[in-house]
């Protein structure tokens, strides 16, 4: 059986300095032949609805005022109120957020949540402000962006760099803004706030998940897998904890402080007791038996079963995808595989799990804790985690029947199905006027 994957026209791609938004439509470009969306309807999904660009003075604590650049793009709301992560990164750009609120799109149609996709970010180094600055630069985006979000309208959650404390400034500032309290404005909340136990852990473990799914779907067993993770922030760390706790063995960590390879298995808790402990929550200087350091660059390539790659995009290029040793990438960070880096993936038979099914936990318990919002009822978190594991095994299991039945790749099954649910609901609604 021929799997056809995700194969660009020759001569198409840039390659590796891709920019993340023409990666995103390339991807979406590439479905095109094996669906009948009309072109006019295919028009409309190529193109953000909203892209807001903001100015973010803030003061620093000496009294100086410093300009940074913050967006929020909406890329599609045929299914539901947009929805997606803040990132405060240096990389941050238009384009960037661009591509993300579009993955959003397609993720929350693949997990079957009625939400559309957006993004926000701040072009800011984090680890270089206060946490006065920070708590300052955080609620000045937020005003900034106030026109656009909304519990009806858009809906935040933390991404890289932002966590729960800064999710609970958005929602302090947008209160205040609106004169009355509105929880639902915004996701993955400390749990005082309205936030839903369990969100925290919910993309690390939804994750496990599909690693789970696809190792029993390729007759592989957990006890016997060796997994290297990309990233030890919120996903990373979480779904190194979860996948080892079902019996696997992480062999390969890293973050942006540096990486780290034990053959024989790291122990997970003393790992994630040294970060939680380490200023900076680094992995930076992290040493145990049989632990050595290694190039960062070679955590992609080391010999595993499964590799997670769990920080940013970009990261599994032409220049490094013929090395994956790997037969399975999962991928917990958005956009980490260039088109071109998948054709070579798939040449080599790795099976890569698409980060619009495989991180789709986050966005799917940031749905239930918005239910729990605008019902004002919260629930359990073991009512949260049977809901999500339910919701994660129902999407794999679709992606899974999806690219059997129709000879595709995972991620072209991905985005068949999350782009023709979006293209039904644009259909369906009709273009306003
Ligand atoms: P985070 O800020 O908590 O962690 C990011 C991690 O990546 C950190 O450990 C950082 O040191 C590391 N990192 C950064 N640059 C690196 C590099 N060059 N090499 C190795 N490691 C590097 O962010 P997060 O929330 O865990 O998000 C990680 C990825 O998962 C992002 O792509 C994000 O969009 C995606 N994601 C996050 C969520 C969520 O709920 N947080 C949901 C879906 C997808």
């Amino acid at each position: 059986m021929t799997i056809r994957g995700m194969t660009p026209a020759p001569g198409t791609l840039t390659d590796v300095e891709i920019n993340p938004y023409e990666m995103m439509l390339q991807q979406l470009d590439m479905v095109r032949e094996y669906t009948n969306i009309p072109h006019g309807v295919w028009k409309i999904l190529r193109q953000p609805e909203r892209a807001l660009e903001v100015s973010v003075p803030v003061v620093r604590d000496d009294g100086e005022i410093e300009m940074f650049t913050g967006y929020r793009v909406q890329h599609n709301s045929a299914r539901g109120p947009c929805k997606g992560g803040i990132r405060f990164h240096p990389g941050v750009t238009e384009d960037e957020v661009k591509a993300l609120a579009g993955w959003m799109t397609w993720k929350c149609a693949v997990a079957n949540v009625p939400y559309g996709g957006g993004k926000g970010g701040v072009s800011v180094d984090p680890s270089s402000l206060t946490r006065g600055e920070l708590e300052r630069l955080t609620r000045r985006y937020t005003a900034m962006i106030y026109p656009l979000i909304g519990t009806k309208k858009d809906i935040p959650a933390p991404d890289v760099n932002t966590n729960a404390e800064i999710m609970n400034w958005v929602v302090g500032t947008a209160d205040v803004l609106r004169g009355e309290a509105n929880p639902g404005i915004v996701t993955g909340k400390a749990i005082e706030m309205g936030g839903a136990a369990g969100r925290k852990e919910a993309t690390g473990r939804g994750v496990m998940f599909v690693t789970m799914g696809i190792l029993e779907r390729l007759g592989m067993e957990p006890g016997a897998t060796r997994v290297a993770v990309q990233g030890f922030g919120n996903v990373g760390s979480v779904a190194a904890k979860l996948i080892a706790e079902r019996g696997a063995s992480i062999v390969g960590v890293s973050d942006v402080s540096g990486a780290y390879h034990c053959p024989r298995g790291f122990d997970i808790e003393d790992i994630l007791r040294f970060v939680s402990d380490s200023p900076g929550h680094l992995l930076a200087g992290y040493d145990a038996a049989g632990v050595e350091s290694i190039p960062p660059e070679d955590l992609l390539t080391l010999d595993v079963d499964v590799l997670v790659p769990a920080a940013l995009e970009a990261q599994i290029t032409a220049k490094n995808a013929g090395d994956v040793r790997a037969k399975i990438i999962v991928e917990g960070a958005n956009g980490p595989t260039t088109p071109e880096a998948d054709l070579i993936l798939g040449e080599h038979d790795v099976v890569v799990v698409p980060d619009i099914l495989a991180n789709s936990g986050g966005v799917a318990c940031s749905y239930f804790e918005w239910v729990q919002n605008i019902q004002c009822f919260p629930w359990e978190e073991d009512v949260t985690n049977q809901r999500l594991g339910k919701l994660m095994v129902r999407a794999f299991d679709e992606v899974w029947e999806l690219s059997k039945e129709r000879e595709v790749s995972l991620r072209m099954a991905a985005f068949i199905l999350g782009v023709e649910r979006v293209a039904t609901a644009v259909q369906m609604r009709g273009i306003f006027p």
